[in-house]
């Protein structure tokens, strides 16, 4: 994936003016924190309109970062920005960081004007009400640095999420509200397919597996995990199903092109386990995963991790609470499906047993999360719209062992405490299931929601339940109105 870098001026200046600008934009875009396509400076509407039909139609372009060095009368850049159908971002800086004051002269003055050029180009794109990201300042300041590279892990995860295909094995749970939604509106907001398989073209894919795969797989369980010794002795035959599993799951998306998937444990066919263990560790792979049939948080989850891949970014679903006053903690976990890329140290692999799902005990991984901060995000389809809603949270160790949980779960401290936020969560009818990440945070999800056209609210340190209720009403208003009729 590449980023374009385009540079706004005019034919006004001449040649020799016009090839300074085109050393010092080569010399900037050398110094961003990415590396970056760059192109010859733009100072007419033709080629404006043309370079961005290019980045459309180019699909190794992630991204458009834009910059006038010099006055870019912005008429120009009307039929460019309204064709622009790939992230934007604004950089608003200059070449250089300081002022030249004892022989700053009117040809520096001239050449250096994006204090008023990037005014101009920011007007014309509100008018136009182009998507975008503006950053301002010198483009060596770290933290101008930071949130270009923030923009940039979105793009990578709208790129992903755009081309995205998710298949369901069975449909989702019975009667459940939050796992529904639009397929058809999810496909053209995101861009993700969702389709439909019966689990027994599963269940065939895992039939088919060889005994020395299967056998090569246990091995390599046995050099990653802590393997309870009743898996290597007695029941070893289980932990060989569970290898078999991951095969012919693994297999099957491999070979149709999917990188998220749901299962569902009322709809298993001639599955003798719930997939635990192979779920887990495609979710380690990178694969979006979803409990319950549920596809909108799996494709939040490949979208994620599409922005970080060597980052902590895990299917969770809240699950209980500790209540003790003021001191609230929400713990974490799922059935078996939690990716070991949260974990604090070496997970175990064991077997016990599932209650749910009615099928032979699964074999799965079990740890603690790392400790941390980190964010929560759950995906909603509200009838009219998707809502994102994320909250800032404090991942901790639990306070005390959980020695009779056989399952991999998460501890944490919501923000900005747990009144503020469970209120503010289920006042906005954000969902029981999330993706949790240590890897991803505001700034990548402000920034995906901007280039999606999603609603997104964050639940942070500052939040108020009072305030939070507003943003709700002027948010239903504000999408219902940026919809049109
Ligand atoms: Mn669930």
């Amino acid at each position: 994936m590449k980023i374009w870098f385009l540079t706004g001026s005019q034919g006004l200046y001449g040649e020799g003016t016009l090839r300074q600008v085109a050393e010092q934009s080569q010399r900037i875009a050398e110094q961003l924190p990415v590396p970056v396509e760059w192109k010859p400076v733009l100072t007419d509407a033709a080629a404006i309109r043309r370079i961005m039909l290019e980045a459309n139609a180019d699909d190794s372009c992630a991204g458009v970062i834009t910059w006038m060095h010099t006055f870019s009368p912005a008429k120009m850049w009307i039929a460019g920005l309204d064709a622009l159908r790939k992230p934007l971002l604004h950089l608003h800086t200059q070449a250089n960081v300081e002022l030249p004051w004892a022989t700053i002269d009117m040809d520096f003055m001239n050449l250096n004007q994006a204090a008023h050029g990037d005014r101009e180009f920011g007007h014309v794109q509100a008018r136009v009400g182009v998507p975008r990201k503006t950053v301002a300042g010198h483009v060596s300041d770290p933290s101008v640095a930071e949130r270009i590279m923030t923009w940039v892990r979105a793009a990578k995860g709208l790129a992903e999420v755009r081309t995205l295909k998710l298949v369901r094995f069975g449909d989702n749970m019975r009667d459940v509200a939050v796992t529904e939604g639009d397929k058809v509106e999810a496909q053209l907001r995101f861009g993700v397919s969702v389709n439909t398989y019966g689990v027994n073209d599963l269940v065939e894919a895992v039939d088919a597996a060889s005994d020395a795969d299967v056998s090569a797989l246990v091995k390599e369980y046995a050099e990653q995990y802590e393997v309870a010794p009743e898996l290597l002795g007695e029941r070893n035959e289980s932990l060989r199903y569970a290898a078999r599993i991951e095969l012919g799951l693994r297999g099957f998306l491999e070979s149709g092109g999917y990188k998220a998937f749901t299962t569902n444990f009322e709809d298993l066919g001639g599955l003798r386990q719930l997939p635990g263990l192979a779920v887990q560790r495609l979710m380690a792979d990178g694969y979006g995963f979803g409990g319950e049939g549920d596809w909108k948080t799996s494709v939040l989850l490949r979208t994620l991790k599409a922005m970080a891949p060597d980052g902590g970014t895990s299917f969770m679903e809240d699950y209980t609470y500790d209540l003790t006053p003021g001191q609230e903690l929400i713990l974490g976990a799922h059935m078996l499906e939690v990716c070991p890329s949260i974990a604090a140290g070496t997970p175990s692999c064991e077997i016990h047993p599932l209650g749910i799902g009615n099928r032979e005990d699964p074999v799965r991984l079990v740890f603690d999360a790392e400790p941390g901060p980190g964010i929560v995000v759950g995906l909603a389809d509200m009838g009219d719209r998707f809502r994102l809603v994320a909250n800032e949270i404090d991942l901790v160790a639990p306070p005390q062992p959980l020695p009779k949980l056989p399952v991999a779960r998460a501890v944490w401290r919501p923000r900005p405490d747990f009144r503020t936020s469970t209120e503010s969560w289920l006042t906005a009818g954000a969902p029981h299931h999330t993706v949790l990440s240590t890897a991803v945070g505001r700034g990548e999800l402000t920034d995906l929601a901007e280039m999606l056209g999603v609603e997104l609210l964050i639940i942070d340190a500052d939040t108020t339940t009072e305030r939070f209720a507003k943003e709700l009403r002027w948010n239903q208003a504000y999408y219902r109105l940026a919809q049109g009729l």
